[in-house]
């Protein structure tokens, strides 16, 4: 009884969530250049945009720190990302303008899947209604970007080619967007061609591996994030439609969704990666390049007991260790703030979201990835960065943090932003 005494004592001490500095962290990301490890995602700058606008968001505070002039600016701007025909581009570095674009050269200037959908949410979160949004031009520019396999391309290429992605992130972004544009009233696109549901919803059932999880593409290895596109791509067809005939991921009791949740709920963890200098004596020169080698060189020669007497020590977990526990994203990986929302958002979306443990994933993520200067970095000690900051509110938020907005899993943005979505007039049901 003591021990157990003891124990609840520890959770509850008191972990602050410091939400003065993540505004003043996605502030600077806004408002000033960002740090030059960011200079290769230059052509996904839409992808930057959308964290930290969301962010903002996520935080109640976009309207209150900035002005409506600039916020009617960052709509110009993503606009000024839309292709005449259709989506839109990640940045205006491919832009040639208006008069220059011809049908010879605008294959060097193609609108792209993931861009398309994070501008959409992007100018949602923002307030904008939509009406400049080359609605049917982009519903059938992305009926043209799936492929025979169901699967969708990132781009079009030359003689309508469909060029690169194929793995479930960009299933997922087709999905999404055709759910933000085509909507619930349907009756205005009356023959025009939508998507093809059922080979897309074949494509990712194909995608669950022997373990439950679900990897990028049929026989790969299970992945959290992949598994999130995939959960997510079935949700956004789901919502739209319950005509066709049930998806047994999505459907509780059915073999896929329960093995994907035992798999989801198996992914969170007390391995953090924070201890790797203990331990490193014993292995004397462990940490130098020529010792690495040569460790592999005697290993080779070894027998198979002698072998597995060299694997390294796996500690049994102790009281103090399981305070924290964040998720990975594959089996026997390290913990990573991001994938505590791959996971939970993916069990949010099965409705099975009380399996988590929230208050150790809570720990994690506020004693172990939160900066001293706002955001969340990537795992312990490392520097905060726009994508972990903005999921490590997001799984915050899920956990109904005081300070945060409520969160829809699918769209990744606040139900503030669903709600407007809802409200646009292809969303009001014929009465
Ligand atoms: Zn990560």
């Amino acid at each position: 009884m003591a021990s157990a005494l003891d124990y609840s004592e520890t959770m509850t001490e008191v972990v602050v969530f410091n939400k003065e500095r993540h505004i003043k962290y996605f502030l600077r990301c806004l408002k000033t250049f960002l740090p030059d490890l960011y200079t290769s995602n230059d052509s996904n700058r839409i992808l930057l945009a959308y964290f930290t606008v969301a962010g903002l968001d996520l935080l109640g505070e976009l309207h209150n720190r900035t002005t409506l002039e600039e916020r009617q600016g960052y709509i110009e701007w993503i606009y000024h990302c839309q292709v005449p025909s259709g989506g839109f581009r990640g940045f205006t570095g491919t832009d040639f303008g208006p008069e220059r674009r011809t049908p010879a050269n605008e294959v060097w200037d193609p609108a792209n899947v993931p861009s398309t959908f994070f501008a959409l949410l992007i100018l949602l979160t923002l307030g904008d209604d939509l009406s400049r949004v080359k609605r049917t031009e982009c519903l059938q520019w992305l009926s043209r970007m799936q492929r025979e396999n169901g699967s969708f391309g990132e781009v079009l290429g030359s003689d309508e080619k469909i060029e690169g992605g194929g793995d479930l992130r960009f299933c997922c972004f087709g999905a999404g967007t055709r759910y933000i544009l085509r909507g619930t009233g349907e009756e205005d696109l009356v023959g025009d061609k939508d998507i093809d549901v059922d080979k897309l919803v074949a494509f990712i059932e194909a995608c669950q591996t022997y373990d439950g999880g679900i990897g990028e593409a049929p026989f790969c290895e299970s992945h959290s994030g992949h598994t999130y596109c995939a959960i997510g791509a079935l949700t956004f067809l789901d919502r739209l439609s319950k005509n066709h005939k049930p998806i047994e991921l999505l459907t509780p009791g059915a073999g896929p969704f329960e093995s994907l949740v035992r798999w989801l709920v198996a992914r969170q963890t007390s391995e953090l990666g924070d201890d790797e200098d203990e331990g490193g004596d014993e292995r004397g020169d462990s940490h130098d390049a020529d010792g690495v080698e040569n460790l592999s060189v005697t290993v080779g020669e070894l027998s198979l007991d002698a072998k597995a007497d060299q694997l390294p020590v796996i500690r049994p977990a102790t009281k103090d260790s399981l305070r924290w526990a964040g998720f990975n994203g594959r089996c026997n990986k390290y913990a990573d703030t991001c994938y505590s929302f791959w996971n939970t958002a993916s069990l949010h979306m099965m409705d099975r979201l009380g399996l988590v443990d929230v208050t150790r994933n809570r720990r994690y993520l506020l004693e172990k990835t939160q900066h001293i200067v706002g955001g969340f970095g990537k795992g312990v000690g490392e520097p905060p960065d726009l994508l972990h900051s903005y999921f490590g509110l997001v799984s915050l938020a899920f956990q109904e943090e005081p300070g945060l907005e409520c969160v829809d899993p699918a769209l990744c943005s606040s139900y503030r932003t669903v709600q407007h979505l809802h409200s646009l007039p292809w969303w009001q049901k014929k009465a």
